[in-house]
């Protein structure tokens, strides 16, 4: 704290991004990476856009990412005006949340959730209400509906975080369709490990922006990439703050990366295939430990021991370089998620926690 601080800075409460080790190899369970790497393809654009000395360096990037824009939108079969490009998909959330969400009734969203809501809603001093998950950790839509719970927009991931639980499609459709006058932002940031995409719906409600990232299924989280999906005249606001804000939040090599890894629809097919069977596998082998696994539609499980306290576990895993991720908050903090690593390192841990919990 200094007297040099403004007032929004001394309210400010960060978001904590999940530990980075600086050790040689961690098994890293801990931020939702990918644990492969991402398609060859994106090394080959990388290298094509440095040229030989790098000289396309010199040069600011597309302000625009046209060509970017152009590749994701016909991977999703949509118009590349309903697409937006952000700086991770963290940068377009917050972009979003001064553009969409600041109104004068307070947003919804729900009380386990993405912990970046609450920091942004207070960076941009926007009003919100936390709404309970039900006993199983589902969204229960009717809690959401205008007409119940009278809202400035809603947001939530889907599937959720750190809960993995997922919302189908028409469930999605009956909250948007729900909420007429304020925006529903769905955040797909793991859409791709076994949910739906509300992007088949936005062509037909004007409120509804889904966002998603290259950092989970297509293993790009050091590049930043992020998106957000929607009518032109909600991309039309988020492009309005970006160029109030940073006119090339996307650098060439990021640009160049995201569009070849959107081009290799059969590396992502298979990637992805791979973290769900593995998912598959280290649930089943944590129930056999006695945890009680909250069934995943994402790149990560979210599980309890009921008989040892789960910031201690993730404390024991710490000192055999185990990373994972441990909550400290209401109703979550017996729980740890766990990110979908290799076999080999779900496989690591699953000893580990059987040295822990006997
Ligand atoms: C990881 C994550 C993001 C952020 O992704 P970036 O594109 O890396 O900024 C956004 N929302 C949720 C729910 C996430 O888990």
């Amino acid at each position: 704290m200094s007297r040099f601080w403004s007032d929004i800075v001394r309210r400010l409460v960060p978001y904590v991004p999940g530990e980075q080790p600086a050790l040689a190899k961690p098994v890293k369970l801990n931020t939702n990476e990918n644990p492969y790497a991402p398609s060859p393809r994106v090394l080959d654009a990388i290298r094509a856009e440095l040229g030989e000395h790098g000289e396309s360096l010199r040069r600011y990037p597309d302000p625009l990412a046209k060509g970017l824009r152009a590749a994701v939108a016909a991977h999703h079969g949509i118009r590349a005006d309903q697409v937006f490009v952000g700086n991770g998909s963290d940068e377009v959330l917050a972009h979003a949340f001064q553009a969409l969400l600041k109104h004068e009734k307070p947003i919804l969203f729900p009380d386990i959730t993405y912990s970046f809501y609450p920091t942004y809603a207070r960076l941009y001093d926007v009003e919100y209400r936390t709404v309970p998950l039900d006993e199983q950790f589902a969204i229960r839509v009717d809690d959401y509906l205008a007409a119940n719970a009278p809202n400035g927009g809603v947001i939530f991931p889907n599937p959720n975080a750190p809960t993995g639980h997922a919302l189908p499609l028409a469930e999605v459709e009956r909250l948007v369709a729900g909420n007429p006058d304020s925006v529903v932002i769905v955040d797909e940031a793991y859409v791709d490990f076994g949910a739906q995409s509300a992007i088949a719906l936005i062509d037909r409600y004007p409120n509804l922006l889904v966002v998603h990232t290259t950092s989970k299924s297509r293993s790009l989280a050091g590049m930043r990439v992020g998106f957000a999906f929607g009518h032109a005249d909600l991309i039309d606001a988020l492009n309005r703050v970006k160029d109030s804000f940073n006119s090339y939040p996307l650098d060439r090599l990021a640009q160049a990366a995201a569009t070849a890894a959107y081009e290799d629809a059969d590396w992502l097919a298979s990637t992805s295939a791979r973290v769900i069977a593995s998912r598959e596998r280290l649930t089943a082998a944590l129930a056999a430990v006695g945890f009680n696994v909250v069934p995943s539609a994402a790149n990560f499980v979210f599980a309890t021991h009921p008989a040892h306290d789960a910031a201690a576990i993730s404390a024991k895993l710490r000192e055999q370089e185990i990373f994972v991720r441990h909550f400290n908050a209401p109703r979550v903090n017996q729980h740890l998620r766990i990110s979908i690593g290799t076999d080999a390192e779900c496989d690591t841990l699953v000893a580990a926690l059987k040295g822990i919990v006997g």
